[in-house]
């Protein structure tokens, strides 16, 4: 396997690239790691790297890494998120990635001991697999999340079809860039929505280029499974 900060070297480069073509700032865009596959050596290498933000899909693989790393580094729950798992990373977790429903948000707002930072994840391709709320119904849902002293929306995240018509990828993370648009324009002080969390190993430059702010990349930082 080659070395994280190898990797990591070459992510830089790409997204570099990807900055100077949509006029950004490397700084603006934060770097999660997706451990799911990785041991925790490999992940204690990247935080050594300089990753400094690391995200799990599950409960059990999200408090064995917290656990054992302990470290100053930002928690993301990346994953479809069950109610009654909530209590476990409710008060561990930097953001949660995967908000999609009234019941989770009230689970989430009981559970938590102060204000957790949420994305609201948005299902943009309207496949029928994939989890998160439809681009139509997202505006209203974040509304309602008003109710919940306990969540603050920080963005909107998406997951793209895993597809080599990158047309189609770039078409949904403008669609989403452009639901946040609108959200951010509500000023709601519930959800200043701020963020998009877009972009995995295989469309990450292309999500750069539509205005991620946080891309989630496993396999292209840390090794294939
Ligand atoms: C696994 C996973 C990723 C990372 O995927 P790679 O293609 O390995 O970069 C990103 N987001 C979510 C929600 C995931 O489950």
């Amino acid at each position: 396997m080659t070395s994280v900060v190898h990797n990591l070297e070459a992510i830089h480069n790409k997204m570099r690239h990807a900055c100077e073509r949509s006029g950004r700032q490397l700084n603006d865009i934060t770097i999660i790691g997706v451990t799911k596959y990785a041991t925790i050596e490999r992940t204690e290498e990247a935080i050594n790297a300089g990753i400094s933000h690391i995200g799990e899909n599950r409960l059990e693989g999200f408090l064995k890494k917290y656990e054992a790393i302990q470290s100053q580094v930002g928690w993301h729950f990346i994953g479809t998120l069950q109610s009654r798992k909530v209590r476990d990373i409710v008060n561990k977790v930097t953001a949660i990635h995967s908000l999609d429903r009234l019941s989770l948000a009230q689970e989430i707002n009981k559970r938590a001991e102060e204000p957790v930072e949420c994305f609201v994840q948005v299902n943009v391709s309207g496949e029928a697999s994939k989890h998160g709320l439809a681009v139509g119904e997202t505006e209203e849902f974040i509304q309602k999340l008003s109710a919940f002293e306990h969540i603050k929306v920080i963005g909107l995240m998406t997951m793209a079809p895993y597809t080599d018509h990158t047309d189609d990828i770039r078409r949904q993370f403008r669609a989403l860039a452009d639901l946040k648009r609108t959200i951010e324009a509500k000023q709601w002080s519930h959800a200043p929505c701020h963020n998009l969390s877009m972009g995995m190993s295989n469309d990450y430059d292309i999500a750069i280029e539509e205005g991620a702010t946080h891309i989630r990349l496993g396999t292209c930082l840390l090794g294939p499974s």
